[in-house]
């Protein structure tokens, strides 16, 4: 059998060339882009102004992707939701709303699984399975929506997965979430984080996106970040701070460093010094994130007298820094964590 088209992963111009390639008007396109993307269709029964004739030849050689919600955690404290949700192929993958003061942010993973390793993320501990098509990253916000009946308005990719291991894939779901015949968010209400794969910050530069790019730093030093992060093995902070700033100087948009702080690993006094070193005179901004210990990982999170010495000591010599609001702490926080639990539950 000849696979099926997937139509959720297709941009407008796409749609429109497969609906020309089986006999449709141009109009028919943006009908069904509204469908899929604006009232969030789940099947192609619900498209009443679409003839059946054409459902049934839509629903012969094609599909709409969707995610089904297999579990939500639901936090006591301050209503943060972590949903797993199924693919089509069995696999799963987390996503978390949080809700702000100024609107709704989800939380989206990229890849089931990820193969960067670093060394106190659960997300990684059974490396990659394989890569999100755009439409299961769209879903993921798509089921949300449908589930809390609220709307989305920002969007982080910094779920499971590399996002710039699945870059194609990625920069299409940009262009979907963001058209403005679509789910319409504003890119700069959109930010994508990396563990810092320098070429590819390099290939996101020219496409002169307003989203905001997020750096996995965690460490000040070439030798203390290849303790924590892989990654740090292939591109050194130098280089991975010249593309950042490429970013920057291409983009007008300002860089968020993310910085979880391990105890004992890369949170005294000295490498508090050594990041003000690296980042003074650039605009940035560092989030500290107290680690949040993963069993199989091993590692302890600095006290909360640490952190926040920490980010005085930035704050001091004018880095702006913030530690991250631990949302949904009692609920298997994170990355990948949910994920893992259902695994383990199952073998
Ligand atoms: N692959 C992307 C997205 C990963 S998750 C990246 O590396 O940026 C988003 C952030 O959470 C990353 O900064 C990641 O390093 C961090 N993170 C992962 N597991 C963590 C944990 N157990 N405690 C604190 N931060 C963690």
């Amino acid at each position: 059998m000849e696979e099926k088209i997937d139509l959720k992963s297709m941009n407008k111009e796409e749609l429109t060339a497969y609906m020309l390639s089986i006999g449709e008007q141009k109009f028919r396109a943006s009908q069904l882009y509204e469908w899929i993307h604006v009232r969030q269709a789940r099947s192609f029964a619900e498209m009443t102004n679409l003839s059946k004739a054409l459902r049934e030849k839509l629903s012969a050689q094609a599909y709409l992707t969707c995610v089904e919600m297999a579990d939500v955690q639901i936090s006591a404290i301050d209503g943060t939701r972590k949903y797993l949700f199924a693919l089509e192929d069995g696999n799963m993958v987390e996503s978390v709303l949080m809700k702000y003061k100024f609107g709704n942010s989800v939380c989206i993973s990229s890849q089931v699984g990820c193969r960067m390793g670093c060394k106190f993320c659960a997300s990684t501990l059974d490396g990659l399975e394989r890569n999100l098509t755009p439409a299961e990253m769209l879903d993921q916000i798509y089921a949300i929506t449908l589930e809390t009946g609220e709307r989305v308005s920002h969007v982080v990719i910094m779920g499971s997965g590399e996002p710039m291991d699945n870059y194609d894939n990625v920069v299409k779901f940009l262009g979907l979430l963001t058209d403005e015949n679509g789910l319409h968010i504003s890119q700069r209400d959109v930010t994508v984080s990396t563990c810092g794969i320098v070429p590819k910050i390099k290939e996101l530069a020219k496409l002169r996106l307003q989203i905001n790019l997020a750096i996995s730093l965690h460490a000040p030093t070439d030798e203390k970040r290849k303790a924590l992060m892989p990654i740090a093995n292939s591109y050194t902070i130098k280089e991975l701070l010249d593309a950042v700033k490429e970013y920057f100087a291409i983009t007008g948009r300002r860089i968020t460093f993310e910085y979880s702080l391990v105890r004992g690993k890369n949170d005294s006094a000295e490498e508090a010094k050594e990041l003000i070193a690296l980042l003074k005179g650039f605009p940035c901004h560092v989030n500290l994130i107290p680690v949040n210990p993963v069993e199989e990982c091993g590692m302890r999170e600095t006290s909360r007298d640490g952190v926040v010495s920490f980010m005085q000591t930035l704050e001091k010599s004018g880095i702006h820094a913030t530690i991250r609001r631990e949302m949904g702490r009692d609920i298997d926080g994170a990355c990948g964590q949910l994920r893992r639990r259902h695994m383990k539950a199952d073998s």
